[in-house]
């Protein structure tokens, strides 16, 4: 079986999907916050990543906090979601876009997804304020760093004077029209968790252009102290800040974030000139308006060239078949040779914990379909290209 793979050896150092790039400055920092004994979630680092971070999105206010999921946390609030609101999200997505809505009581409601960009479909959104007029927020995601159809998106949530959360979590530094991701909404939220384009190892960003929303934000993620002598409490708190080690991190990662995109995009053209003849195609975006920060690099099998595959709650299986083969394929032959691949997100519509939640579409199950055609490939900044021809090879023998 797999007959020409016999000729590869496993990697010796796994190449990972994504993993934290450091530069050396980040050490820097984080002593300065030790040396200066700012070991808190106050300091200079904080207010410079700040800073740099609104400057760069171009949003008036930024918040650091303690991971994007408290970022999201803190959004859903702003946007006034209270007990059994129903919020419209993105369908195929990481959780952590989707289970803030919940923590404040609210419903989401998942949005099908597009062919073109791999994000939430603008048609089934406008389905979606047909069948639920009175919702009052979105959240939207630009998976893997690509972009969604912003203009669309923004225009309906517009017209029905809905609130837009942006989840550019994984989409630091990719921009639509000439404007970075973040930008858009009337919130916007990113993470430095380990494996994101930038990271703090940990942490998130709150991003908004209103001044009160700010201020909350501010007043929440730090317990909700009132202006009083003691520790005075008129509304619910959270310790949601960012350390200022942390940011230190961040702090030192920033100057990098181009430099980190150009080698995200080498990796991506790389794949898809090398992937050129198989009956594959890379994660599509709109080449025209907007430029992705390519964080991961993903392909799809088209569908007469998959091999038969089931996948229940937590096992997959497959029949391999010549000249055909499937996600579940590839990802285990990657494994058997130490490189890490992934799934695409699978759809929240299919998870169990939100099978009973609304799902709205208007091409079916595009979100489904993609999950089961569509993987991740390792997107590591520091594979080198032979790894990475080696890791084509592998994908290519799949096919055999
Ligand atoms: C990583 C990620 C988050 C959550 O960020 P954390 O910092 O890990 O909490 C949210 N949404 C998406 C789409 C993500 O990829």
């Amino acid at each position: 079986m797999f007959g020409s793979q016999r000729n590869f050896k496993a990697f010796e150092h796994k190449v990972w999907l994504s993993s934290p790039t450091m530069h050396g400055e980040e050490m820097e920092y984080i002593k300065k916050a030790y040396d200066t004994n700012w070991m808190s979630t106050l300091g200079e680092n904080i207010n410079e990543i700040e800073k740099q971070v609104s400057e760069k999105v171009v949003m008036k206010y930024g918040v650091a906090l303690s991971s994007g999921t408290a970022a999201l946390h803190m959004a859903v609030k702003l946007a006034g979601i209270k007990r059994g609101d129903r919020v419209f999200c993105t369908d195929m997505t990481f959780g952590a876009t989707v289970n803030p809505v919940v923590y404040e009581g609210g419903i989401p409601i998942f949005i099908d997804t597009e062919y073109d960009t791999w994000n939430m479909d603008p048609a089934a959104l406008e389905k979606a304020f047909e069948l639920y007029p009175d919702v009052k927020a979105v959240v939207v995601v630009h998976l893997y760093g690509v972009p969604c159809k912003l203009d669309e998106i923004k225009n309906i949530c517009e017209k029905h004077g809905a609130v837009l959360i942006e989840d550019a979590a994984e989409s630091l530094g990719a921009t639509y029209k000439g404007k970075q991701t973040g930008s858009f909404g009337d919130i916007g939220c990113i993470s430095f968790n380990g494996n994101k384009i930038i990271t703090g190892s940990s942490g998130g960003m709150l991003l908004t252009g209103d001044f009160g929303d700010y201020e909350k934000t501010r007043k929440w993620s730090t317990q909700s102290r009132e202006n009083a002598p003691w520790y005075q409490h008129e509304e619910l708190g959270y310790n949601y800040r960012m350390s200022n080690v942390i940011a230190g991190v961040v702090r030192g990662q920033l100057p990098y974030l181009e430099e980190h995109i150009a080698r995200k995009k080498e990796i991506y053209q790389r794949y898809k000139d090398g992937l050129k003849g198989l009956p594959v195609k890379m994660n599509p975006y709109d080449e025209k308006n907007s430029e992705p920060n390519f964080w991961l690099s993903c392909m799809i099998l088209n569908e007469d060239a998959m091999c038969r595959q089931v996948r229940d709650d937590c096992k997959a299986l497959f029949l391999p078949e010549k000249e055909k083969s499937c996600p579940t394929e590839i990802l285990e032959r990657l494994a058997d040779f130490n490189a890490e691949g992934r799934p695409i997100w699978k759809p929240m519509h299919m998870q169990p914990i939100y099978r009973g939640n609304g799902f709205v579409s208007v091409s079916g199950d595009a979100g489904a379909d993609i999950f089961d055609r569509g993987l991740c490939l390792p997107s590591d900044i520091k594979m080198t290209n032979d790894e990475q021809d080696i890791v084509i090879d592998i994908i290519r023998n799949c096919f055999e």
